[in-house]
């Protein structure tokens, strides 16, 4: 028969405090035992150009701290004992160089029935390379080319600049939706227009499809074959003509006998104001693709010399004589001068206001 086991009353290690953990007491467990092991130095990769850091295989975004990433990779070098449920860690000092982290690890938590803490130095070593992206960038890497164009016209500088704050804008919510890889590379002047090289075809799409919606451009897509990855994947480079319509924004078309400001161009449609009657308009864009165009230096300054209830008395800014011009419903000159559009032999004049 076996003698029925008893706990014993004191450690059986030191013989003098009652056991906690199996037979002994806890400064005998933790004497005998490591709830936890911290590595002397830990590395971060991270870019030296953006902050991404480098994880697991691949880069994430760029970091807006290290502190973050530093407590993560001690985390990850954290080893506890089987017997280690519930732990903590915080990390006591800073800085050391730019490159190195000198921290003390005080680890806190329970193995078994036994709460301990550790403080364990260690250095966190920041390792500073160059990202895909970053590389890739400073290689002058891109998937797709946006080309400006107008139609039947050459480009006005103000329109460049204008596709480049679309451009800002358009990548900039890309990067905020954590797409990194949408960035331009480059833009520069070519003959009849204006290309804009990016880093990724979705880019160039997004561009190409806002540059459609707010300034009436047309698209087309080309892709050409440029290579094979090295999984055997074709590479195409995609190429997405933007062309913009004659009739510019802020200029003038001539519909039928009547000349007409663009206030606005759609994918579909053209926002008019009619000239002879100073009403808006709509009419299908396409409709203005064979029109009379001018642009919107064509507008000048006439001065008034008299002013009727239907007709305005003004000086021909070209010929300098006097020159009658009937007035849209509605017109007040209010003032000494005029703004005018001479096409087909007259004036028109433009709202004021
Ligand atoms: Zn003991
Ligand atoms: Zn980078």
């Amino acid at each position: 028969m076996n003698a029925p086991s008893v706990a014993p009353l004191f450690c059986v290690r030191c013989g003098q405090a009652p056991p906690v953990q199996g037979a002994v007491c806890a400064p005998c467990y933790l004497a005998t035992h490591t709830p936890a092991r911290v590595p002397a130095i830990v590395r971060l990769e991270v870019c030296a150009h953006c902050g991404a850091r480098h994880r697991r295989g691949s880069w994430g975004g760029p970091l807006a701290s290290l502190r973050p990433a530093i407590e993560d990779e001690v985390r990850q070098a954290v080893e506890v004992a089987p017997d280690v449920g519930s732990w903590a860690f915080r990390l006591e000092g800073g800085e050391h160089d730019p490159t190195n982290f000198e921290y003390d690890v005080v680890v806190t938590g329970k193995a078994g029935h036994v709460p301990f803490e550790t403080r364990t130095p260690i250095v966190v070593h920041i390792q500073r390379s160059t990202c895909t992206r970053c590389g890739r960038r400073a290689g002058g890497y891109y998937e797709s080319i946006l080309q400006l164009r107008a139609q039947g016209r050459t480009l006005a500088p103000e329109e460049v600049e204008r596709c480049g704050v679309v451009i800002d804008r358009v990548l900039a919510q890309l990067h905020a939706s954590g797409d990194l890889d949408s960035f331009l590379v480059k833009g520069e002047t070519v003959k009849g227009g204006f290309d804009f090289y990016l880093g990724t075809v979705h880019a160039g799409r997004s561009i190409g499809r806002a540059l459609q919606h707010e300034a009436g451009a047309v698209l087309r897509e080309t892709a050409s074959l440029v290579g094979r990855s090295k999984d055997g994947i074709d590479l195409y480079r995609v190429t997405i003509s933007v062309k913009l319509p004659h009739a510019r924004v802020g200029g003038f078309v001539g519909v039928g006998d009547v000349l007409h400001q663009v206030l606005a161009m759609g994918p579909r449609d053209a926002k008019l104001l009619d000239l002879g009657s100073h009403r808006r308009v709509t009419v299908p864009r396409a409709t203005l693709d064979d029109e009379p165009a001018l642009d919107p230096g064509a507008a000048r300054d006439a001065v008034v010399v008299s002013e009727s209830a239907g007709e305005l008395q003004l000086l021909d800014p070209d010929t300098l004589r006097t020159v009658d011009v009937v007035k849209p419903a509605g017109f007040a000159a209010g003032g000494p001068g005029v703004r005018v559009v001479r096409w087909s032999d007259r004036l028109w004049l433009l709202p004021t206001g």
